[in-house]
Order: structure tokens, then C-alpha cells, then sequence
């Protein structure tokens, strides 16, 4: 290769170049959008799968884009995490989240059971900063930490055993309880699981089938992990009765899904809680 300066130039490869201006775009983008509150928090309800009750609800955040409308959280956590915006994003989605569950507490008694599940992803969960942010939030609110559940992905805890073992346990010491997200997905065995203290499992959508005996078993197989740890179990993504029956009568104890209700914003959340007969 030339050694001349056009060649040494071509270390800043304009395909590179273009990314980087891309992400630090993209960056202020979310930035702005998080300084323009254009986030927002929907919920989507978790029903007991027997009773078919409301138990809590899992927040999951949109983004009101001023131009292109309701974004999903898929295009727009990933760009998140990998430029760093999820730290005061998720500190948002927390805070946003825990007043939302007292303030349905203080103004509907029948309430007061309800739990909120909050998504963290593998960068907040890296940094110091998340069992502070859980510890104001729940002395802002006085929410019971009993209510509260943040979810982590069976692959987040495929990182670093020992500093996410921790992690947890400094949660759980909280009082809040920790849900293994997408599970079945990671390939995480019993004697792997067994080192994390974890409270609840949710089952990820796609062995929540029911259309053949295959999908059953491999629920079964992921029910039969949670009870040798003696956790909870949730079966996500249930879309039609034969799934919900299938999974209520392999013996999970709660269900989501499009079946028992979407996604929706508080105001219809509080709407459907008005009404003890829904979902
Ligand atoms: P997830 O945590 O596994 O959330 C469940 C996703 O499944 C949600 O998609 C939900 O709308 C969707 N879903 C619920 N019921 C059904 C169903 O019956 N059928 C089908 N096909 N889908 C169903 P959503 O809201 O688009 O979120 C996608 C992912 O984005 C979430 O997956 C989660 O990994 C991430 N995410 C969402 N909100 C947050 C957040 O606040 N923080 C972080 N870190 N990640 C979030
Ligand atoms: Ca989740
Ligand atoms: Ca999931
Ligand atoms: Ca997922």
C-alpha cells in the first residue's frame, strides 16, 4: 500500500465516519426527546391465569415522535443502549413508572395489590447508579418495594456472573422483587439459574405455543425449572384461548397477551380498572 498522507486519510473510512455521525445523531435525537418529554410509558396488563384477574402490569416505553408518531421500543432501545441514553432514560422509565403504580394506589384502594414491572437493560444494570435510583424513587412514593419488579433478560445474566449475582441480591435487600425476562431463550440451565436470586419467570412467547405438542413441552420443561427453584412463573405472548388454557392447565401462574389486553396508556388502564369485571 501507498504510504502517503491520502492513504494514512483513508484511516478515517467514510463508511465508519458516517456512523459515527449517525449515532451521535441519533444520540441527540434521544436526547432531545427525552428533554421534550416525548417519551411515554404504556402498560400492559398480567392476569392471574386461573382467575383471569389483573396482578400487576409491565410498563413498556413508546416514543411520541413528532414526526413519524408512536415509535416502538424495538427501534429505539437498542440506539439507546449503544450510545449510552439509556442510563437517563431507564432512571426516567423507573421514576415514571413507581409514581404511576401510587398514584393508582392512592386512588383506587382495590388497587393496592397491583405490582409494576419495569424493563432494565444490561447498561443500567452495569452501572452503579440503579439500586440508588430504585431506593429514591421508592422513598419519593412510599410505594411497598413488594410491588415493584424489574425485569432483566436470562441473557443479562450470561454476562458477569458474580457483579449481576450481586446486583441482585443488593436489589432483592430493597425488597423488590427480580423477574428473569425472555426466558428459555439463553440456554440457562438449573445449576446456572440456582446462583441468581431471582423471584419470578417469564417465559418467552415463542415456546408459549399450543398449536403443537413440541412447543408444550418445552413450556413444561421451563415450568418445571421454575418450581425446582420455587419461583413464579409467567407465560408471555398468549394470544388465543388454546394457548391461554394450555398454559393455565401445564400450571402457570400468570399470563400476558394480546388475549387478555395490548399495551395501553394509563387513562385506559384506568378505565379498565374502574371496571372489576375486565380484563
Ligand atoms: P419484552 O420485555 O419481552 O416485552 C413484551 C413485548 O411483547 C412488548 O413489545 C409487548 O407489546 C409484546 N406483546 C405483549 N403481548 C403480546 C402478544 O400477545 N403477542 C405478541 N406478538 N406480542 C405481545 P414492545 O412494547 O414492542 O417491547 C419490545 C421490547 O422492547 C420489550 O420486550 C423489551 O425488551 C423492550 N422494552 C420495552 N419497554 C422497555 C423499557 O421501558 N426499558 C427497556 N430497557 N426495554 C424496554
Ligand atoms: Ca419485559
Ligand atoms: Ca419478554
Ligand atoms: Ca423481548
Amino acid at each position: 500500500a501507498k504510504r502517503d498522507g491520502r492513504d494514512r486519510f483513508a484511516v478515517f473510512d467514510p463508511v465508519m465516519y458516517t456512523d459515527i455521525t449517525r449515532e451521535t445523531q441519533q444520540r441527540a435525537d434521544l436526547e432531545r426527546a427525552l428533554d421534550e418529554d416525548q417519551f411515554v410509558l404504556y402498560f400492559q396488563p398480567i392476569v392471574d391465569l386461573t382467575t383471569r384477574r389483573l396482578v400487576g402490569v409491565e410498563a413498556l416505553v413508546r416514543w411520541h415522535h413528532p414526526v413519524d408518531g408512536l415509535v416502538g421500543p424495538d427501534t429505539f432501545i437498542p440506539i439507546a443502549e449503544a450510545t449510552g441514553l439509556i442510563v437517563p432514560l431507564g432512571q426516567w422509565i423507573i421514576r415514571q413508572a413507581v409514581r404511576q403504580l401510587a398514584q393508582w394506589h392512592r386512588d383506587n384502594p382495590a388497587t393496592t395489590h397491583l405490582r409494576m414491572s419495569i424493563n432494565v437493560s444490561g447498561r443500567q444494570f452495569q452501572g452503579s447508579g440503579l439500586v440508588e435510583e430504585v431506593t429514591a424513587v421508592l422513598a419519593e412514593t412510599g410505594v411497598d418495594p413488594n410491588a415493584i419488579v424489574l425485569e432483566i433478560t436470562e441473557s443479562m445474566l450470561m454476562q458477569d456472573v458474580d457483579a449481576t449475582a450481586l446486583m441482585l441480591q443488593e436489589l432483592r435487600d430493597l425488597g423488590v422483587r427480580v423477574a428473569v425476562d425472555d426466558f428459555g431463550t439463553g440456554y440457562s440451565s438449573l445449576s446456572y439459574l440456582k446462583r441468581f436470586p431471582v423471584d419470578i419467570l417469564k417465559v418467552d412467547r415463542s415456546f408459549v405455543g399450543g398449536h403443537n405438542a413440541d412447543d408444550t413441552t418445552l413450556a413444561d420443561a421451563v415450568l418445571g425449572l421454575g418450581r425446582a427453584l420455587q419461583l413464579q412463573t409467567v407465560a408471555e405472548g398468549i394470544e388465543t384461548d388454546t394457548q391461554w388454557s394450555t398454559m393455565r392447565d401445564l400450571g402457570y401462574d400468570y399470563g400476558q397477551g394480546y388475549l387478555f389486553a395490548r399495551p395501553a396508556s394509563a387513562v385506559h388502564i384506568d378505565q379498565l380498572m374502574a371496571d372489576p369485571t375486565s380484563p
